[in-house]
């Protein structure tokens, strides 16, 4: 097997000591880890520059979508509902989740290729029976990054608890989870902040954790006991903890703090999606994402009618590089991922095979 380039939303590229930080069999019930797992805690607040008396960090044992299931299911009471204003797939994923348990809720869709609508959002905020609103900060479907200072401005104006899914953009951009006043909000290992998939991250205000008392139905996505275990036990987990999983997050924290922190990272992402946006550009392929709307992750271009994206697809695979396909009902687009440990050569080369590539078939 061969070290692939992956423009992918997710998992991602990452560092060789990031991997080799995985070469420990560490016991789960020993102290050495757990205060490990403590001081990483303490760390991951501090980069959403919270304190830990007023906030709490859970991990969850899974994918990103774990967490988000366990932050619907275990706060939204039967009594309650959760308004959804959903702008790509990952608001319809949490529609799926609030089916699946009987979660009351309401969606409200916008264009996937736009920035949610701050101007129309505020009367279904404000309806009377709403308790939670959920949105998307980084619609990775198309690439839009939602304006997430306006929406949580309305969500406070009418006393809502708000749940942010900032899976792809929690490390590719500052978030001041203290002054935007977030109740929730769900990340992952395995995106911006470069570590290997298999743990969510769920930050939380104590206050909405405490809400949350025997509102779950559910024995391991439990959010509440997972909360209250995680802050009582000292770095144990109710159940069989990810070890490698958090010795590679705990380096990865470490590289990005080495790097210069948040600022520093947003900044090399920036580069990277100009680097390719620019080379796509002058090769004439169109973003259906205006530039106001774009997401520092992933940019969505439309499949262009001389091209089979099959074929384009294996082509670069077999030089090393894995590009995405666009999950965009009624259009025909793919998409370039920028995140993960990838370095200006990376998509330099890219960029020469994309322009080999449309050399060779463009017709
Ligand atoms: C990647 C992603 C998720 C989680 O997906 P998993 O496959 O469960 O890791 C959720 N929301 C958004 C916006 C994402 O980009």
């Amino acid at each position: 097997m061969e070290q692939k380039i992956l423009l992918t939303p997710g998992p991602l590229n990452t560092s060789r000591t990031v991997k080799e930080a995985m070469l420990y069999d560490l016991g789960t019930r020993d102290r050495e880890y757990q205060d490990m797992v403590e001081t990483l805690r303490e760390k991951l607040l501090d980069l959403a520059h919270v304190s830990k008396e007023e906030y709490s960090l859970v991990f969850l044992q899974g994918s990103g979508t774990y967490g988000v299931e366990s932050v619907l299911e275990g706060s939204v009471g039967k009594q309650e509902k959760v308004l959804i204003l959903s702008n790509g797939a990952y608001g319809e994923r949490m529609e799926q989740i609030c089916k699946a348990h009987g979660i009351p809720y309401q969606i409200q869709s916008f264009s996937k290729l736009k920035k949610l609508p701050v101007n129309e959002l505020e009367p279904y905020i404000a309806q009377e029976d709403i308790t939670y609103v959920a949105f998307i900060h980084c619609e990775t479907t198309a690439g839009v990054l939602n304006d997430i200072e306006e929406i949580m401005e309305l969500i406070h104006r009418h006393k809502k608890i708000s749940i942010v899914d900032a899976m792809s953009s929690f490390g590719s951009m500052d978030l001041n989870l203290k002054s935007l006043g977030i109740d929730f909000l769900i990340t992952s290992s395995n995106k911006c902040l470069h570590g290997v998939p298999g743990v969510a991250l769920i930050y939380g205000k104590k206050e909405a954790f405490e809400r949350c008392e025997g509102k779950s139905d559910t024995l391991a996505l439990n959010l509440y006991e997972q909360w209250k275990d995680m802050e009582q036990s000292h770095g144990a987990f109710r159940f069989t903890s990810p070890t490698h999983v958090l010795l590679a997050l705990n380096q990865a924290v470490k590289e990005l703090e080495e790097i210069g922190g948040i600022t520093a990272r947003h900044e090399h992402y920036i580069l990277l999606q100009k680097m390719i946006r620019d080379a796509m550009e002058k090769l004439g392929f169109d973003a259906p994402v205006s530039k106001e709307d774009q997401a520092p992750v992933i940019t969505t271009y439309f499949i262009p009618d001389w091209m089979d994206f099959s074929h384009f697809y294996e082509w670069m695979k077999e030089r090393g590089i894995l590009l995405y396909s666009g999950k965009l009902p009624g259009y025909q687009a793919f998409r370039i991922g920028n995140i993960g440990d990838l370095t200006v050569e990376d998509m330099e080369r890219v960029r020469t095979e994309i322009c080999n590539y449309v050399k060779e078939y463009k017709r």
